[in-house]
């Protein structure tokens, strides 16, 4: 828990959030701001800042990340016509939360990366 961390304080129960799926170690929430009709933030319960962060003791909570993440396309209904799954880390990718998070976008044409 980290005080000045927004997604830390959603997921104390301090600030309201439209919550998907939790669990002891990984919780999902829709985006406030989306950019496509699915926009699903999945991250960890623990105030990891970044990828920069990950080691090695990290390895089986980002596959259960990646698994929540594929589980919610499912239920949203957006598996089978495709989605796409981004971390931005740091500043040249824009990261605008420093707590590790994944973007679930999907239900609509995402176009080329670049
Ligand atoms: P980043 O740029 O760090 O990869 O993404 C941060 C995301 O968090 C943005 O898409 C932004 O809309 C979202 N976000 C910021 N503050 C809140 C909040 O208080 N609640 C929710 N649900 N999403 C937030
Ligand atoms: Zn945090």
């Amino acid at each position: 828990m980290n005080k000045d961390c927004i997604f830390c304080r959603i997921i104390s129960g301090e600030f309201q959030s439209d919550i998907l799926y939790q669990d002891d170690e990984v919780i999902a929430l829709r985006d406030i701001n989306p950019k496509a009709p699915t926009h699903i933030l999945i991250m960890p319960k623990a105030h990891i800042p970044s990828l920069a962060e990950i080691t090695m003791d990290h390895q089986t909570l980002m596959g259960h990340l990646v698994r929540v993440a594929g589980e919610l396309a499912k239920s949203e209904g957006i598996a089978a016509r495709g989605y796409r799954l981004v971390i931005n880390s740091g500043p040249d990718s824009g990261q605008e939360v420093p707590h590790l998070h994944l973007h679930l976008l999907g239900g609509r044409q995402l176009g080329k990366l670049g």
